[in-house]
Formats: C-alpha cells, structure tokens, sequence
C-alpha cells in the first residue's frame, strides 16, 4: 500500500484518456465491452468486429483478414494498424475511445500510442478481465455450438491461446510496467463483472 502511494504520479492509472480493454480469448470481452461502451458513452473500437464486419461485405481487407482469422493467427500489424488510424481519424470531437481487441502486439502498441498523442489524446487505464484457462475453454466451446464462429474449432482455439500468450502477454506485461493495469475478475454472474469493470475504469 505504501510503495503504491509513494509511486511517480506517471505510474497512477487515470480515469481520463482513451481506455484499452484485454484479455485472453473467451474471456467475455465481447460482451462486457459493449455493455461497458453503452453505459459509459465511450465509442467501442473492436477490431475483431470491424474485420468481422470486412468479411461479410467480402471486402478486400475482409478477404485478407478471413485467412488468418480462420486459422487462429493475427492479422499483420500493418493492415491492422491503417484500420485503427482511419477509425480514430473519423472520430468526432470528444469521444472517449475504448480499443477492445487492440493493440494484441507490441508493434500495435507501440503505433497507438504515437497515433494518440499525435492527435493530443492518451491511453488512461487498461483493463484486464482475467479467468482461469479451463473455464476459458469451456466458455468458447460452449459459445462454438451457440454461434458456430469458425474460428472456434479446438485446434484454431489453442492456437489463439498460443498467439495470445507469444504475442499478447509481452503487451500486457508492457502496461503492468507502467503501472496502468486493473485486473479484473471475470468469474461469475455477467451483471457483477460489468460492474466490476465500471469500478475498475472510473
Ligand atoms: P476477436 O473477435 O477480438 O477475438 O478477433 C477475432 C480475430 O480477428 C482474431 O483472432 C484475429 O485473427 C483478428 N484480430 C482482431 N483484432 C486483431 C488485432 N488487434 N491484431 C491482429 N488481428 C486481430
């Protein structure tokens, strides 16, 4: 408690800014980030979304997108990166962002953060709904026959694991750093975590 009190003023999370929201696959994130969005007023940047929404229109970033998606791999940090500067460039006055699904490499992170403060905006908190591995794979297998995503199969779901843990756990690591992570339990009743989010953002 006291090392935290006495910790630069840089390494304090803050309630302003943009906020970046993460988390292993399966967490809920989807789910919680919306209700989130919706009950703050922030606009929700998902990039699963926004290439989601590319393949159903058979765009040619969709096209692209769809070969790694299918296979559990990310979408090269380039053509990801050009999305995100586009959504943030179409943004109106004041909005407060929250990124749901990016940045998921340090290159990514690395981008967003000139991109914001190039437009004089920051990265606030980050947070990380946390739940244990087998509970995560029970929820995207069960969330596989509901919405039949084809990328929940059981060999393209480990390999999200894989990619998550070589690629997005160095990230996440990155803001524990400095100092701007909640953790937040995302065990239990959907009602309680939003909540427990919405304490763990203001
Ligand atoms: P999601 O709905 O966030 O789980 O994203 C679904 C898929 O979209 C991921 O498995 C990736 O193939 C791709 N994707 C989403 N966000 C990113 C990102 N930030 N970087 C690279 N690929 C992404």
């Amino acid at each position: 408690m006291m090392a935290e009190r006495h910790a630069a003023p840089a390494a304090q999370p803050t309630a302003t800014g943009d906020l970046i929201f993460m988390g292993p696959p399966g967490v809920g994130k989807g789910t919680q980030a919306k209700r989130l969005a919706e009950r703050n007023g922030w606009v929700q940047l998902s990039t699963g979304d926004l290439f989601r929404d590319h393949l159903k229109r058979s765009t040619p970033l969709g096209v692209l997108a769809q070969r790694y998606m299918d296979r559990g791999e990310y979408v090269p940090d380039d053509v990801t990166i050009d999305m995100v500067r586009e959504f943030i460039d179409a943004l109106p006055k004041g909005t407060r962002v929250m990124f749901d699904g990016f940045p998921r490499t340090v290159a990514q992170a690395e981008a967003l953060e000139a991109l914001l403060a190039q437009r004089g905006r920051s990265i606030g908190r980050v947070l990380l709904l946390d739940v244990p591995r087998d509970e995560l794979v029970r929820r995207i297998l069960a969330r596989s026959r509901s919405e039949g995503r084809a990328d929940d199969t059981p060999e393209v779901i480990a390999r999200r694991f894989d990619v998550y843990a070589e690629q997005t756990q160095p990230v996440v690591e990155h803001y524990e750093q400095v100092g701007r992570v909640r953790r937040v339990d995302g065990l239990g009743d959907v009602d309680v975590v939003t909540d427990r989010l919405i304490e763990a953002a203001s």
